[in-house]
């Protein structure tokens, strides 16, 4: 079926592995990841392995990732966004704009030197070895961009591979079909009273992830030396009637409970405290994994109430010790708030480009996407799930999209 092309936004790993399945089954795919490093947020999820794999599934992404960008039949446009689309005579047309490509892929050797020197902190780096240049430009905070003040990352690249006049390039696609895999928004937890982006230590998983990642060990971003006490605290922003966040985001009890035990196994002195409303087990290995990690781990089911900076910058939380019902504090080094899958902020501007249905949660409501005319929805960005869940539910997209081509085609 190589006269097909589906348009897949979002380059998360639902996007991905939806593009790959297409792309097997010879579609031409254009794939539009509105970020400058596709892989959405698994890419950025450390390998939770402590003596035997615990089935995270941070490493599906990078795979996924590997593969799409060795696919022939896939086009993969990052920092790009879908301006605009139209169907006419049961064809589709799309605009994507795309970022400038500042830093040239095959000029760039990874030096680094441009992320040390960037005055403005423009420079970001990737998360995988597959993200290529493993550098790239952020716009909001390049001066050069701002008001043409510095072009040092210019002048120093040894390489000549940064070139900051660049225009970005518009790109017009006209698909058979649209898959929208556009992910999920991470909650921001500054208006909870845990002091996050006040109080130094006060992380979320998503940052303990990255410093898994990058560092191999929890570190206290106020002065880099290894926490002896930490303490998650569960269900930030999610099952919160105030917010109107009804859900339970389903991925964090177990994505926590696997960073904790990572922790102990590299930094055994590290006591950890687990606060919680009540631990979602799903998968039937969980059951097993949870057993076994509560003897390292002290569990305490109680949501605190706040949090409160004391000497060296540590920590006092204050929480409703259960079987008394005394207010209880206790101190910690660094905290860790789980933070809730919440629906992707774009998700208005992507409603009214392809006319999906948002449900009351906020996310796509997967019963009322667009089948019939060509428009599909996997991932999260139809509720919270795990990277496994979200890899099987873009088959059940790209499934249904070549079910959609073939209608057509017998038509
Ligand atoms: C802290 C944390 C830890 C987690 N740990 C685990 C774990 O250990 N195991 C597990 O199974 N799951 C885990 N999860 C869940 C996991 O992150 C998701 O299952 C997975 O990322 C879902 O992939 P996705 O492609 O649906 O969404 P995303 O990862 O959100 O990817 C969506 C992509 O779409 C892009 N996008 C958004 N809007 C647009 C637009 N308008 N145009 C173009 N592109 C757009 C985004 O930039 C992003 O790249 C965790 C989640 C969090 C928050």
């Amino acid at each position: 079926m190589t006269d097909k092309n589906v348009l897949v936004i979002g380059g998360g790993v639902a996007g991905l592995s939806a593009a790959i399945e297409l792309a097997r089954l010879g579609v031409r795919v254009d794939l539009v990841e509105k970020s400058n490093f596709p892989g959405g947020h698994a890419i950025q999820f450390a390998c939770k392995a402590a003596d035997k794999c615990v089935k995270c599934g941070a490493c599906a992404a990078e795979e996924k990732l590997r593969d799409a960008l060795e696919h022939q039949n896939i086009r993969l446009l990052a920092g790009a966004q879908v301006q605009n689309l139209s169907k006419n005579n049961g064809k589709f047309s799309a605009t994507v704009q795309k970022k400038p490509a500042y830093i040239d892929p095959k000029k760039c050797t990874d030096c680094g030197l441009c992320f040390d020197k960037c005055p403005s902190g423009a420079i970001l780096r990737g998360f995988s070895k597959s993200h290529s240049p493993f550098y790239s430009l952020c716009e909001e905070k390049c001066l050069y961009v701002k008001d043409k003040s510095c072009r040092l990352c210019e002048d120093i690249c040894p390489e000549s591979a940064i070139c900051l006049d660049k225009p970005g390039e518009s790109y017009r696609c006209d698909p058979d079909a649209v898959v929208v895999a556009t992910g999920f928004t991470p909650f921001n937890p500054k208006n909870k009273p845990y002091g996050y982006k006040v109080l130094k230590n006060v992380i979320t998983n998503l940052e303990l992830e990255r410093m898994l990642r990058a560092e191999s060990r929890a570190i206290r971003p106020s002065d880099n030396t290894e926490p002896k006490r930490i303490a998650f605290i569960q269900c930030v922003g999610s099952r919160d009637a105030q917010l109107g966040h009804l859900w339970c985001s389903k991925i964090c009890c177990g994505s926590a409970l696997r960073m904790a035990r990572l922790i102990k196994t590299r930094q055994p002195e590290t006591e950890i405290t687990f606060f919680y409303m009540d631990v979602q087990t799903f998968g039937k290995d969980f059951k097993v994994f949870y057993e076994s990690v509560q003897k390292d781990i002290r569990m305490i089911r109680a949501i605190p109430g706040d949090i409160f900076k004391t000497e060296n910058e540590s920590l006092r939380v204050t929480f409703l010790n259960p079987p008394t019902h005394e207010t209880m504090d206790e101190y910690f080094d660094m905290a860790v708030l789980s933070v809730a899958i919440t629906p992707c902020s774009d998700n208005k501007s992507l409603a009214e480009l392809t006319g999906l249905e948002i449900a009351d949660s906020g996310f796509f409501d997967s019963a009322g996407a667009k089948s019939g005319q060509g428009i599909f929805t996997a991932g999260t960005a139809q509720r919270p799930m795990s990277i496994a869940e979200s890899i099987a539910s873009a088959g059940e997209a790209a499934w249904k999209t070549m079910r959609y081509l073939e209608f057509r085609n017998e038509k």
